[in-house]
């Protein structure tokens, strides 16, 4: 396992990230405890240190279901990470609870690290508001020793960052962002671990496979690649690509069964950052998926903001292989497993779903685009 070191300790490369767990009956709120326990004994005895959980996974489940796996390794053996849900208003007011509630369910007495979660446009004027207390709460939190390091998680533009980062910039200890080579320049990821460096700050990265889109490319680049590196399997390309960038610390990838982890714990054995043409080939792939596909990385957010209660990013998900294809129209066959009251049709484009939506999109248009291609 490759270590990067943060302060006085050494933080595997390779994280678990806990929004993606093993489920039971494909429901997101039925974490399967088994599965995820395996998962995480392979990954303690093979060097992952780092679990990222938060309040709003797997519908609150994730912080249980993790406590109860991570009791059975002594607790200086891994570090633990949450967030303070602060997307939703509502939940200023409920600071402490919350906050204790989260130290209960993981069955722990401190977080190693605490993260404001999700700075996005939409909501940093909650997290900014010291009315709310929430900065303060955190500090006296980590004078109390129940939370060692703060950071925060952004979906935000750099100006928006910028805002978060000279109000509370003193006190961030670590910045977690999604990047991965499609967003590094479509995202402008490229500029954010640029303002971070300006403040001298670590990065953690989520999302490196964006949702699992770049463990597979098309038949033409997955051949590009094969011949500069034969023996790199597809989703290492994406894991290589940010071992390149100097200033990430930590790479959260958030596993789903036992052959990714294997697979990815297979990877961080090396550090194998890419030369510069290989980061000019993977960049130019980016830029030639980038113009098709819509970013959704089935973070799951917008799912309980839809009054027609639509799998959103499944259906997305659907719609970009289609994009991804380029071809025109799209067969109702692709729907065969979504019942009829769940299809694209039944949006409503009442848009509370793109009021939540870290990455922006416009679902609405895109559920009538994907109606009517059905219909052609
Ligand atoms: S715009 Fe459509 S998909 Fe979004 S919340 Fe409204 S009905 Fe659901
Ligand atoms: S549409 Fe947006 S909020 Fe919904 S799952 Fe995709 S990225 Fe997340």
């Amino acid at each position: 396992m490759i270590y990067r070191e943060f302060k006085d300790i050494k933080l595997s490369m390779l994280g678990l990230g806990t929004m993606r767990l093993p489920l039971l009956d494909g429901d997101n709120s039925k974490i399967d405890e088994k599965a995820t326990a395996e998962m995480v004994d392979y990954a303690m005895e093979h060097g992952v240190n780092y679990y990222d959980t938060a309040w709003g996974y797997h519908e609150g489940n994730s912080e249980t279901v993790m406590g109860k796996v991570l009791s059975a390794h002594p607790r200086d053996s891994f570090y633990l990470a949450s967030k303070f849900p602060g997307y939703d208003l509502e939940n200023f007011k409920r600071i402490e609870e919350i906050f204790e509630k989260q130290l209960e369910k993981c069955g722990v007495d401190y977080f190693d690290f605490y993260l404001f979660h999700s700075v996005t446009e939409e909501n940093i004027h909650g997290y900014l508001n010291r009315e709310y207390g929430l900065l303060d709460y955190l500090l006296k939190q980590k004078e109390n020793g129940r939370i060692r390091h703060l950071g925060f998680s952004a979906h935000a533009d750099c100006n928006v960052m910028r805002r978060f980062l000279e109000a509370y910039g003193e006190h961030i200890e670590f910045c977690q962002l999604q990047i991965n080579y499609l967003d590094w320049t479509y995202q402008k990821a490229k500029e954010k671990v640029e303002l971070l460096e300006e403040y001298d700050i670590p990065v953690w990265v989520m999302e490196p496979l964006r949702g699992g889109k770049l463990a597979e490319l098309s038949v033409e680049a997955e051949k590009e690649l094969s011949e500069l590196r034969p023996d790199e399997n597809i989703p290492a390309w994406a894991f290589r690509f940010l071992q390149t960038i100097p200033n990430v610390k930590m790479i959260l990838s958030g596993m789903s069964n036992f052959t990714q982890l294997k697979e990815n714990v297979a990877t961080f054995e090396e550090d194998k950052p890419l030369s510069e043409e290989e980061l000019k080939v993977i960049l130019k792939i980016a830029d030639g998926m980038m113009g098709r596909m819509l970013p959704c990385t089935a973070c799951r957010y917008c799912i309980t903001h839809c009054p027609k209660e639509l799998d959103i990013p499944r259906l997305l998900g659907i719609y970009n292989n289609n994009q991804f294809s380029g071809v025109g129209n799209i067969q109702p066959a692709v729907l065969k497993n979504v019942e009829k009251e769940k299809w694209p049709s039944k949006c409503i484009a009442c848009r509370s779903c793109e009021k939540v939506c870290p990455q922006g999109i416009k679902i609405s248009e895109a559920m009538a685009d994907f109606t009517e291609k059905l219909e052609k």
